[in-house]
């Protein structure tokens, strides 16, 4: 019973029960069992939508009612607001909610004040380099999705920062929820947790497969399904639960996939849908058109006006919160998937169907098997708790064979176990430098100690390997300047502690460092490239032709680039230097005002990459011109950059970078407004109303709001004179 619950702030439990839940889940009471209202450590391994969140709630609830402070680690920033909003409804019973989302090398001091914070790891592990204070005030941490540690790329993080809360605070309460993984106990023990560990759930879910003519299910039972010939399963099993009031979910291998399914699916949706469904999702896909001037814009909104959608993470973020939310809200039918949605927000629907068990890789150079433990996740997704009576889950064979591997591979599998990745070369590159840099070891020995706190250690069976990747980063972070070593102490330099504030990849800064030495008259162009060369920066791959476009430009604008070009001979290089030079010229353009439609076709890439390609430039060019600061380059260079970053920043050409400061001066209405004259903000404030509102096409609202911005005494428009009608619809 909820009721029983103790330890809670006053009216937390009662309004707990307001929301429906009345009595624990088997799951939650365990952990209850364990203590995690106590302090306890959990380890929480539970199915998918079986309630992860109470436990975490409950420790972090009670944890501030002891006067305590929590930290509500996520692995991804969309559900960072998500998780924020959720548990702002606890704010009228006293505790505060923040999320952190300031940039990298911020303390965020404001959050020193809060009872709740929510942030990525990336964000914590960077709030720990630069030393925030409120961090060792913490009593309660929960870490969500723990099984990513055993993730490559980001894994890593999430395991060097907990070793550090850990050892920040020794009686810190660690909450970690996990999905069903197979080695929960070591995870568990890596924490110094108590280990709850189940299978239950609050809806029953049916898994299994569509064959020929049937559904073979896990329990042996078999459903008669017959797909008539020239139909395709997925939009009929889709139209099936539809025609019984239910969504779906299709994960798919591609995002180009995803969009085909998703116009299909459309097709198959729309003629069950109400004229005031119509209505609605006509509205929304307005809403979605207007988000972003792309084709991708245009296509979701397409769908969308027939119930169906796409999600990807080329779409932008207001894009994938309108479709989650219309998911959420039963307007919108049906979703085809690339896998990032099952690691991400809550989206439960009646049916999911893993279309494509198997997706490309690029290192393997073919197509892969998906892993049992992110098929599972997928399928976890299915059921929607008080409204579905069960969920149903489906993969889809071709053939017979292909029948008794899905079930073998997903349907009876256990998944595979979490292993840590953290005896990399690029893991331990960034994570030795910024142990040693916030003060979390001093010496070789000190290090290897901190590194016995991490699952890699818990897990090892060659505890050498770590020894020794560890012993090559020290070598290397010493090579290039970062750390120096005087015996066993080790100790970072002043721009080795800049690196790990600015929260950069070593081998990054090392090339920033290299290329910005005589950058004194560095173009737009070869600093985006600089930047677009680091690890730091994902790259676009080279599609047919472009090989010969870019060597072609490589030759053109060869005196612009900072450092050495490779040679044609050094094949890999010169692919990696050619690829960043396709990122680079995406900058310039973006940056010379080309309009995001031509931008988004011109590289293949959805309105979401393109932002994320701004957002990542602003950033490693803002630590470009932390280092050419600290490295005494001199003021030319450092203006140079810090042109390039804003220019970036707003996506205009260098002339309107006097405007673009102004609030609700977009790139467009800033090229407008410089057409007819107006180039400062200073010019904008003493201009003649006339001539702004006729450059912002007759829109007595926008001028008025831009002329307030711009600090203008007196904004008000009246009778200016205008023909407004004449030009309104231009933008
Ligand atoms: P998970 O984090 O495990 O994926 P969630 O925490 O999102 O799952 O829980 C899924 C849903 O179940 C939520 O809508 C939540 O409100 C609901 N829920 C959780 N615990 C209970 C409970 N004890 N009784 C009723 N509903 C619950």
């Amino acid at each position: 019973q909820t009721a029983e619950l103790s330890g809670l702030p006053a009216g937390v439990a009662d309004h707990l029960r307001e929301e429906g839940i009345e009595e624990l889940y088997p799951p939650q009471a365990e952990a209850v069992e364990a203590g995690v209202t106590e302090g306890e450590s959990v380890v929480a391994s539970v199915p998918t939508a079986s309630g992860k969140t109470l436990i975490a709630e409950l420790a972090m609830l009670a944890s501030v009612e002891r006067g305590g402070k929590a930290l509500y680690i996520v692995p991804l920033r969309a559900l960072a607001s998500e998780k924020k909003r959720e548990f702002e409804r606890f704010e009228e019973f006293g505790v505060s909610v923040g999320v952190s989302t300031g940039n990298y090398e911020s303390d965020e001091e404001w959050l020193s004040n809060r009872d709740i914070v929510v942030a990525t790891s990336e964000k914590v592990d960077s709030l720990v380099r630069n030393g925030a204070s409120w961090i060792e005030e913490l009593s309660c941490v929960v870490a969500d999705e723990i099984h990513l540690v055993d993730d490559a790329n980001r894994g890593p993080t999430l395991e060097v920062t907990l070793a550090k809360l850990r050892q920040l605070n020794p009686a810190l309460q660690t909450v970690a929820l996990s999905a069903t993984v197979g080695n929960a106990d070591e995870v568990a023990d890596w924490l110094d947790a108590e280990l709850v560990h189940s299978e239950w759930r609050p809806i029953d879910l049916r898994t299994g497969v569509h064959y020929g003519s049937a559904l073979h299910f896990d329990d042996g039972s078999q459903e008669e399904f017959a797909v008539e010939s020239g139909d395709n399963p997925t939009t009929a099993l889709v139209s099936d639960t539809l025609s019984d009031g239910g969504s779906s979910l299709v994960f798919v291998n591609s995002r180009r996939n995803a969009e085909a399914a998703a116009r299909r699916l459309g097709n198959a949706v729309e003629d069950q849908l109400t004229g005031e469904e119509r209505a609605e999702l006509a509205e929304l896909a307005e809403e979605v058109r207007g988000v972003s001037d792309s084709e991708t814009s245009d296509d979701l909104a397409d769908a969308i006006a027939n119930g169906a959608a796409f999600h990807h993470a080329g779409l932008a973020r207001e894009h994938r919160t309108l479709v989650e939310d219309a998911f959420r809200d039963r307007l919108i039918k049906a979703i085809s998937a690339t896998p990032t949605l099952a690691a991400g927000v809550n989206t439960p629907s009646r049916r999911v169907i893993v279309r494509d068990w198997q997706r490309y890789d690029g290192d393997a150079g073919g197509m892969k098997p998906l892993a049992t433990l992110e098929v599972h996740q997928m399928m976890g997704r299915a059921g929607r708790p008080g409204l579905d009576p069960y969920g149903e889950a489906l993969l889809l064979a071709n053939n017979h064979d292909e029948l008794d591997e899905l079930f073998e591979r997903y349907v009876w599998a256990d998944p595979e176990p979490v292993r840590s990745k953290l005896a990399t070369e690029p893991a331990l590159r960034t994570h030795v430098l910024a142990t040693v840099a916030s003060g979390f070891a001093s010496s070789r020995g000190g290090l290897l100690e901190f590194l016995e706190r991490t699952l890699y250690a818990t897990q090892s069976t060659d505890p050498g390997r770590l020894e020794s990747v560890t012993d090559r980063m020290l070598d290397y972070l010493e090579r290039n300047g970062f750390l120096e070593r005087a015996g066993e102490d080790i100790e970072a330099t002043g721009i080795g502690h800049t690196v790990s504030r600015l929260y950069l990849d070593p081998m990054s800064a090392a090339e920033m460092v290299d290329g910005l030495r005589g950058a004194d008259d560095a173009s737009a162009l070869g600093l985006y490239h600089l930047v677009a060369r680091t690890p730091d920066m994902w790259e676009l791959y080279l599609r047919s032709g472009d090989r010969e476009k870019y060597t072609e430009i490589a030759y053109e604008r060869e005196a612009e680039f900072l450092g050495d070009m490779p040679t044609e001979f050094e094949a890999e290089r010169f692919e990696d230097w050619l690829s960043a030079l396709k990122t680079a010229s995406l900058l310039e353009d973006w940056a010379s005002e080309v309009e995001e439609d031509r931008i988004t076709e011109r590289y293949s890439i959805g309105p979401g990459d393109l932002r994320g390609k701004v957002e990542t430039a602003q950033w490693l060019l803002n630590a470009a011109e932390r280092l050419a600061v600290e490295l005494d380059l001199g003021p030319d260079v450092v203006a140079s950059i810090s042109a390039a970053r804003q220019r970036v920043e707003h996506g205009v050409g260098e002339e309107l970078l006097g405007l673009t400061g102004v609030g609700n001066v977009g790139r467009k209405r800033a090229r407008w407004l410089y057409e007819a004259g107006i180039e400062t903000r200073d010019e904008l404030r003493n201009a003649e109303k006339s001539v702004v509102l006729g450059a912002l096409r007759g829109r007595e609202k926008t001028a008025e709001t831009i002329l307030r911005n711009a600090g203008h005494p007196n904004p008000a428009i009246e009778g200016e004179g205008v023909e407004a009608d004449e030009s309104a619809a231009v933008e």
